[in-house]
């Protein structure tokens, strides 16, 4: 038997300091995981439980590098995010066994064009165009846990041609990685291959063509985009 048309590419990431590569499965993203975000964006973050959307794998930019502006936006974010990569899958994962489900972790950028979401949210549509669109996942290397063991705390900063517009510690993540994996493991099946990316902190500004991006999260690596 044969595929009537070619079957698609395998989408990965680069393991740091290695040849080896993280096949990417799926791409899971928390919403408004840091208080002072969740403000920005006009929310209340005490009353909220964590929500989740998703992206295509195809959506991942490996490695960091070019960000095409995407069509029919005119005003695209940067959220840099803590993205967690995982080894093994399962439903209803307990908070205490979470960790042991992590590959490791990167650095992302979860690219938004928020008019879009704007739009999306004041009509009760879907966010998908405004999440879910090409090279929306600009994404570092993989670190793996062995080499770094799972962050906690550790400042989440974003320089848009060299200053600074998102300057957040993963202290202040609402969810932490276990309950965000033990919560998405309540609602889907995992499996290895699945990324998650957890959050942004306050600062989200628009980009514009010729912008530079330079994501850093201590202790986990950075990621560099160039907008065009
Ligand atoms: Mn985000």
């Amino acid at each position: 038997m044969a595929y009537v048309i070619a079957p698609p590419p395998v989408i990965a990431l680069p393991i740091r300091d290695s040849a080896d590569l993280f096949p990417v499965h799926r791409i899971f993203c928390v919403g408004r995981n840091y208080a002072e975000h969740a403000r920005e964006m006009g929310h209340d973050p005490d009353r909220e439980p964590p929500f989740f959307f998703t992206k295509p794998p195809g959506a991942v930019i490996a490695g960091g590098g070019v960000f095409p502006y995407p069509t029919q936006s005119q005003n695209v974010h940067h959220e840099l995010e803590l993205v967690v990569a995982l080894r093994e899958g399962g439903s209803e994962i307990a908070l205490e066994r979470a960790l042991d489900h992590v590959f490791g972790y990167a650095v992302g950028l979860d690219m938004t064009r928020r008019d879009r979401q704007e739009e999306a949210r004041k009509m009760g549509r879907p966010w998908d165009t405004a999440k879910a669109f090409d090279h929306s996942a600009p994404c570092s290397a993989v670190v793996p846990a062995s080499a770094i063991g799972h962050p906690a705390e550790g400042r989440v900063r974003l320089e848009l041609n060299g200053q600074l517009r998102q300057d957040g510690d993963l202290a202040q993540m609402v969810w932490k990685t276990p309950e965000v994996i033990a919560c998405l493991s309540g609602l889907f099946t995992l499996a290895p291959g699945d990324l998650i990316f957890t959050g942004t902190p306050a600062g989200v500004s628009a980009v514009q063509r010729g912008d530079r991006l330079d994501g850093r999260i201590e202790g986990v690596g950075e990621l560099r985009v160039e907008v065009v």
